[in-house]
Formats: structure tokens, sequence, C-alpha cells
């Protein structure tokens, strides 16, 4: 499975296990940095299938009249 990220990779101080900053210095985790990432991308694919059904609908629409 993933491998856990121990360490800040800012400042290197230990990490509580599944944290999503560092206590420390505020940075995000790998796994964070990740999630964040995985956010956007499912928000990204969201928009696109809208953007999709309007266009479709607007094209059967128009080809209606
Ligand atoms: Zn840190």
């Amino acid at each position: 499975m993933e491998n856990v990220q121990v360490a800040c990779d800012s400042c290197g101080t230990q990490l509580v296990p599944n944290a999503a900053y560092c206590e420390k210095c505020g940075a995000r985790t790998r796994r964070a940095r990740r999630l964040v990432r995985v956010a956007i991308r499912v928000e990204l694919v969201f928009f696109v299938l809208v953007v999709l059904m309007v266009i479709g609908f607007t094209w059967i629409y128009a080809i209606q009249r």
C-alpha cells in the first residue's frame, strides 16, 4: 500500500500518523497533497460533465425546433 510519511518534507519534524499538516511549520504532508490533487481532479470531472450536459441539452433543444 502507500508508504507512510514519518517526517515533514520541509522541516524534518516527525509527523503524527496520518497527519495532513506538519504541526511545526504547517506544510502539507504528501498524503494531504495527493488528496488535494484527487479532489481537484474530481471537481474538474464534474465541471466537464456539467458543461457537456449543458452543451448536450442546448444541442437537443436546437435540433428540436
Ligand atoms: Zn514541517
